[in-house]
């Protein structure tokens, strides 16, 4: 069991208060710094930047050695992401980009104690920068990878050294490969065989290249969210010579077509991708019509 400090009778909060019924998400964020606690982010900023909203950010917050600080009730609304708070629990990791293992295995155990809670399940369990108008680099690690932890069972390990490059080998590897070459780039000779050599590291070069990353080579925390943020919207769109359908011309065709009820899948992300698909399908057989 994790170790946690109670501070919900401690910490500045509002009157206001809400239905635990009306929270439909759970939110995963990093506080962008690589040390701190409620109390130095309450003295630093929220003091300072929300004198009018008189409460902290974050529900809970996990501390780099993995204590849990619970900060405020599901009941409260707090501050973590503009316009969205109202229907949100927000779960902040302490780090930028990297976590340490006990914090993965504390969160690990908080969200399934939040899910429980408040009813929701993994695919309510969302990155900040997934909330729709939200342009952040938070929560800093792939949300896949944390809600595929989370439907396994068991805690992400080994976030706090996520990098990948030229002389890594194992799955790891082998899923970036897979990726690249879903994103649209080279991997012609090798394919995805699982080793880090030079044709991936050209690949991941020449995706730095093409989304204004830095070119190193190295697949990286910011390289791997790019990655999954282009392959959340479809793959490729450079290399591609067939155009790609913008994603509100799919979801429109789609609605018009009766194929997608607006209730399954339940994460619009994966809505839209089927949409995609679908729409994609509709326009080769339009084709060979
Ligand atoms: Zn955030």
């Amino acid at each position: 069991m994790a170790h946690v400090e109670d501070l919900r009778s401690q910490v500045p909060k509002r009157e206001e208060r809400r239905e635990e019924s009306s929270i439909r998400k759970i939110i995963r964020h990093h506080s962008a710094t690589t040390s701190g606690d409620f109390w130095s982010f309450w003295n630093q900023t929220w003091s300072q930047f929300t004198p009018e909203w008189q409460t902290g950010g974050y529900h809970e917050i996990i501390l780099r050695d993995g204590t849990v600080q619970v900060c405020y009730a599901p009941s409260m609304v707090t501050n973590g992401a503009a316009g969205h708070n109202s229907y949100t629990y927000h779960i902040c990791l302490v780090g930028d980009g990297s976590f340490t293992d006990v914090q993965e295995k504390s969160w690990h155990e908080r969200v399934q104690r939040a899910m429980k809670t408040l009813q929701l399940s993994v695919s309510d369990v969302l990155g900040h920068r997934e909330l729709p108008g939200t342009v952040t680099l938070c929560p800093g690690i792939g949300m896949s990878e944390v809600r595929a932890a989370l439907w396994s069972g068991e805690p992400l390990t080994g976030s706090e050294s996520s990098i990948l490059k030229i002389g890594d080998a194992g799955p790891q590897v082998q899923q970036l490969q897979t990726d690249l070459i879903q994103a649209g780039e080279n991997l012609s000779i090798y394919g995805a065989d699982g080793q880090f050599g030079t044709e991936t590291e050209a690949a991941v070069q020449a995706f730095q290249r093409k989304h204004g990353l830095k070119i190193d080579g190295i697949a990286g925390p910011r390289t791997m969210e790019k990655l999954e943020e282009v392959l959340s919207q479809g793959g490729d769109t450079v290399n591609d010579h067939t155009p790609n359908p913008s994603h509100q011309d799919a979801w429109k065709w789609a609605q018009e077509e009766g194929l997608l009820n607006g209730k399954y899948p339940r994460e619009p992300v994966t809505r839209e991708q089927l949409a995609t698909v679908l729409y994609r399908w509709h326009q080769m057989i339009k084709g060979e019509s």
